[in-house]
C-alpha cells in the first residue's frame, strides 16, 4: 500500500461559493493533515452542481493519493455528493442497509419517521463504504477513485458531512485511523512576527531566503502593520531534523532582523510589550481619542495584563482632553486636536494623571468625514511619553516624549486598528533601547519643518 503523502481538500456548497459561509471545514482539515505530516496540494470549493463536483473529484483525484471532501451529504436536492461520487467512480447507487437502520433508529429516537428524502442519505456508490455519524443523520463515505494511469495507485476519497461538529467527530473516529501517513514524515511549521519594516523591504532583506524552491520554504504575510514570516518544511526524517532546520533559519532571521523580530508562534505585539514592561517592573497607560479604547482593549485582552497595564483615559472630546489629561485649551485652539502638540500633551498629561511609567496618546481622523487638505482622513498623531529616570514619578519628574504623525490608509476600522498597533510599536522600540524616533515606521510622515 502506498502512503498518503499528499492530499487535496474539496468543499461543496452554494453558500460557500457566494461568500455567505466561511469554509472553516477546509481550515480544520488542513491543520489536521499538516499535523499528520500530510502536505496539502490544493484546496477547492465548488457550488452544489453535479457536473462541477464530478469534474473536480476526478481532477483532484489525479493530483494526490488522498482527497477529503466536506458537505453535500444531507437530504435535500442540493446535496449531490453521493451522486457525484457514484459518477466519478463509475458505480451505481445502492442503499446501505446498516446506514438505513441507523437512520431509522436516529429518527425514531426523535419521534420522526423515515421519508424518501431522508432515505437518500443511506445511499452509497456500490463500491463505497459508509462512515458512521455519531452526532447527526448523514453517514460519510469512503471510496477509491482509480488512477487513469494503469499500474499506479488510486486515490482514497473521504466524504464528510458539512456541519463542523459532525465533520470533526467523523474525521477523528473514522478517517484518521484509516490514513497512512508516511512514517517519520513531518510537516514542520514556524511563525515569526516582525514590526517596523515595510513588506517590500523585508523581502529585499531576506533575499535568496525567499526562493520558492528553498527548503525550508519561507513566505511573508502582512496584517495591520505586523509582518509574519512563515517557515515550512516537509521532511521524511522525523521532526527533530526538521525542527533543527527551522531553528537554523530562525537564528539567521533573528540576526538579519534584530529587534524588528518581536515574537514567534502565538506571540502578539501587545503581549510582548506587556511582558517586557512586567520584567522591568514598569507600567503603561493609554490616552485615546480616535481609537476609542481600542489600544486598551488590545492590551487587556492579554491574560495577566493588570501586572503592567495601569489603565486608560478615553478623551474623545476636546473638553475631556483638557479635564482628564490636562491639555491646555490654547494648544488645541492653536494647533487643532489632531496635532503633535496635543498628542504630546495628552501623553504627558496621562503620565501624570495615572502615575504610570509610560503613556501612549492617540489623536486622529478615522473618517470617513472630518478630513481637510492639511489633515486628510487617516492623519493620526501618536505620542509616547515615559518617565526619563526610573523611580521618579509625579508632576515634576523628567519626561521624554516621542511624537510622530502618520497617514494611515484604509477605512475607519483599518485606520483605528493600525493606529493602535503603531502606538504599541513605538513603545516596543523604545523599550528595546532604540534612540528617540527610531525606527521610522510604516505610514509615518516626515516631521513638519
Ligand atoms: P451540507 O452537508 O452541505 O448540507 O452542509 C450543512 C451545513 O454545514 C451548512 O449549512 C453549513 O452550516 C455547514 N457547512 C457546510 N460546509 C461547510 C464548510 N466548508 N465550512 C463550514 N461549515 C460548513
Ligand atoms: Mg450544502
Amino acid at each position: 500500500m502506498s502512503f498518503h503523502t499528499h492530499a487535496c481538500i474539496l468543499s461543496t456548497g452554494d453558500e460557500i461559493i457566494t461568500g455567505q459561509l466561511l469554509d472553516t471545514n477546509s481550515r480544520y482539515l488542513a491543520e489536521q493533515l499538516t499535523s499528520l505530516g500530510i502536505s496539502i496540494v490544493e484546496f477547492a470549493a465548488v457550488p452544489d452542481d453535479l457536473d462541477a463536483l464530478v469534474h473536480t473529484l476526478r481532477r483532484l483525484a489525479s493530483r494526490a493519493p488522498l482527497l477529503i471532501m466536506s458537505g453535500g451529504l444531507g437530504p435535500t436536492e442540493g446535496d449531490l455528493t453521493r451522486h457525484a461520487l457514484a459518477v466519478a467512480t463509475g458505480q451505481g447507487l445502492v442503499t446501505d442497509e446498516a446506514a438505513l437502520r441507523h437512520l431509522t433508529a436516529w429518527l425514531a429516537g426523535r419521534g420522526r419517521t423515515m421519508n424518501e428524502r431522508q432515505a437518500r442519505q443511506a445511499l452509497r456508490p456500490s463500491g463505497a463504504t459508509c462512515l458512521p455519524n455519531a452526532v447527526g443523520t448523514a453517514p460519510g463515505l469512503h471510496s477509491r477513485i482509480d488512477s487513469p494511469t494503469p499500474g499506479s495507485a488510486g486515490t482514497d476519497v473521504f466524504c464528510l458531512p458539512g456541519p463542523p461538529g459532525e465533520l470533526s467527530s467523523m474525521w477523528l473516529a473514522s478517517v484518521v485511523p484509516m490514513l497512512r501517513p508516511e512514517p517519520s514524515r513531518v510537516v514542520a511549521t514556524r511563525l515569526l512576527h516582525v514590526v517596523g519594516i515595510p513588506e517590500a523591504d523585508l523581502v529585499t532583506r531576506l533575499g535568496p531566503l525567499m526562493k520558492r524552491d528553498r527548503v525550508p520554504l519561507i513566505g511573508v504575510t502582512a496584517s495591520q502593520g505586523v509582518l509574519t514570516i512563515r517557515l515550512r518544511m516537509a521532511a521524511s526524517t522525523g521532526s527533530a531534523q526538521a525542527e533543527q532546520a527551522l531553528d537554523a533559519d530562525e537564528a539567521t532571521l533573528r540576526e538579519l532582523l534584530g529587534d524588528h523580530l518581536f515574537g514567534r508562534g502565538q506571540d502578539t505585539l501587545p503581549a510582548v510589550v506587556l511582558s517586557t514592561l512586567r520584567d522591568r517592573h514598569e507600567t503603561l497607560a493609554t490616552v485615546e481619542s480616535c481609537t476609542g479604547g481600542l489600544l486598551g482593549a488590545l492590551l487587556t485582552a492579554i491574560p495577566g495584563s493588570s501586572a503592567s497595564f495601569a489603565g486608560g483615559l478615553l478623551t474623545y472630546s476636546n473638553d475631556l482632553k483638557t479635564r482628564l489629561a490636562g491639555v491646555d485649551p490654547a494648544l488645541i485652539a492653536a494647533h487643532g486636536a489632531v496635532s503633535e502638540h496635543v498628542a504630546s500633551a495628552m501623553a504627558a498629561g496621562g503620565l501624570h494623571a495615572t502615575g504610570a511609567h509610560h503613556a501612549v496618546a492617540i489623536t486622529g481622523i478615522a473618517g470617513p468625514d472630518g478630513g481637510s487638505p492639511a489633515k486628510p482622513v487617516g492623519t493620526v498623531c501618536i505620542a509616547h511619553a515615559w518617565q526619563s529616570k526610573s523611580g521618579t514619578s509625579g508632576p515634576t519628574a523628567p519626561v521624554s516624549v516621542d511624537v510622530r504623525r502618520f497617514r494611515f490608509t484604509g477605512d475607519r476600522d483599518d485606520i483605528r486598528q493600525r493606529a493602535a498597533r503603531t502606538g504599541l510599536a513605538m513603545v516596543y522600540f523604545q523599550l528595546f533601547g532604540r534612540p528617540l524616533s527610531e525606527p521610522r515606521l510604516l505610514w509615518q510622515l516626515d516631521a513638519p519643518k
